[in-house]
């Protein structure tokens, strides 16, 4: 199964995804772990909105239909509705076409396994203490299955992708590597 955070490096850079899945290299995640601090951070300005619910915390899913699989920092639970929520230790304040797909990937992980439809998800922004409300659609569903398709075809055929050199490479913790 590929992994969300496979469909994140690939939206970040296809060779970046071919570094980690292909030539085995590990980059470290700060937020492997979103801690109880932030959990309880999060349900406090959940709270302060004036969103009820109740939150599950670090929820581990996988599709069969898309064949990913991945854990969802927290899902707010309300009567049938499902929100997944992703939390980002970042001090970038808009949402990035990656972190979109990411939380796409999360609404159809919640739709498979909770048996609803996630018609929204939210981006909270730890830094500014920001919530960014992001609507998922049947095109983003689609465009999902698009991108899964890219990532398994670069891990089986092991194709060394074209580099996307940006602003982006200053960033990449794989950039000593990328020749
Ligand atoms: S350094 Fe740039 S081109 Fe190379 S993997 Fe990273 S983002 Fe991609």
């Amino acid at each position: 199964m590929i992994e969300v955070s496979d469909i994140v490096q690939y939206l970040y850079c296809p060779r970046k995804l071919y570094f980690i899945k292909v030539m085995g290299l590990k980059i470290t995640r700060p937020k492997m772990n979103v801690g109880k601090e932030v959990h309880e951070n999060v349900g406090k300005s959940l709270t302060r909105r004036k969103i009820e619910g109740e939150i599950l915390e670090n929820v581990y899913l996988e599709s069969q239909r898309y064949g990913i699989k991945g854990c969802v920092d927290a899902i707010i639970r309300r009567n049938k509705e499902y929100i997944p929520v992703d939390i980002k230790f970042s001090r970038f304040k808009s949402l990035f076409y990656q972190w979109k797909m990411q939380l796409v990937a999360y609404a159809v992980l919640v739709e498979e396994n909770f048996d609803c439809k996630v018609k929204k998800a939210y981006v909270y922004l730890t830094e500014g203490k920001n919530w960014i409300e992001v609507e998922i659609t049947p095109e983003d569903r689609k465009a999902l299955m698009k991108i899964i398709q890219k990532v398994r075809d670069i891990i089986r055929e092991e194709k060394y992708p074209r580099a996307s050199k940006s602003k982006k490479c200053n960033y990449c913790e794989v950039a000593r590597f990328c020749v």
